[in-house]
């Protein structure tokens, strides 16, 4: 399986596949290919849970052409829970800022043609 079916995949179990460096272990999302920290580009791959809140967000009102059918949405920040990681997804029925406040406690919950789903936990 490629980094990127396994990322899907673990997003529908509501994980997030990450890569830690062997070296110093440092945590990276699984795009990384060498660590931010020391260079290393050796890595094991940990599953953490998909679970935390919403650092900021910005919603989408015109999509992009094929995406119509899913606004209004947002394309959210989140910061995960334990762990010093951020991932971007997509939540359904954002229309307003009052929708969703910064903080809220979010999760993975699946994965589109958009990327990463998000909804409140
Ligand atoms: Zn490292």
């Amino acid at each position: 399986m490629s980094v990127e079916e396994q990322v899907i995949e673990n997003a529908r179990q509501g994980k997030l596949l990450t890569h830690k460096c062997a070296d110093c272990r440092y945590l990276h999302l699984s795009t990384a290919y060498y660590c931010r920290q020391c260079g290393s580009e050796d890595f094991e791959d940990v599953l953490v849970d998909g679970k935390g809140t919403v650092a900021t967000y910005t919603i989408i009102t015109v999509a992009p052409a094929g995406f119509e059918k899913y606004t209004p949405y947002a394309f959210v920040i989140m910061k995960l829970d334990g762990v010093d990681l951020r991932i971007s997804g997509f939540m359904e029925g954002i229309a307003t800022p009052d929708d969703l406040p910064v903080g809220t406690p979010a999760k993975i919950t699946g994965f589109d043609e958009r990327g990463i789903l998000i909804q409140r936990q």
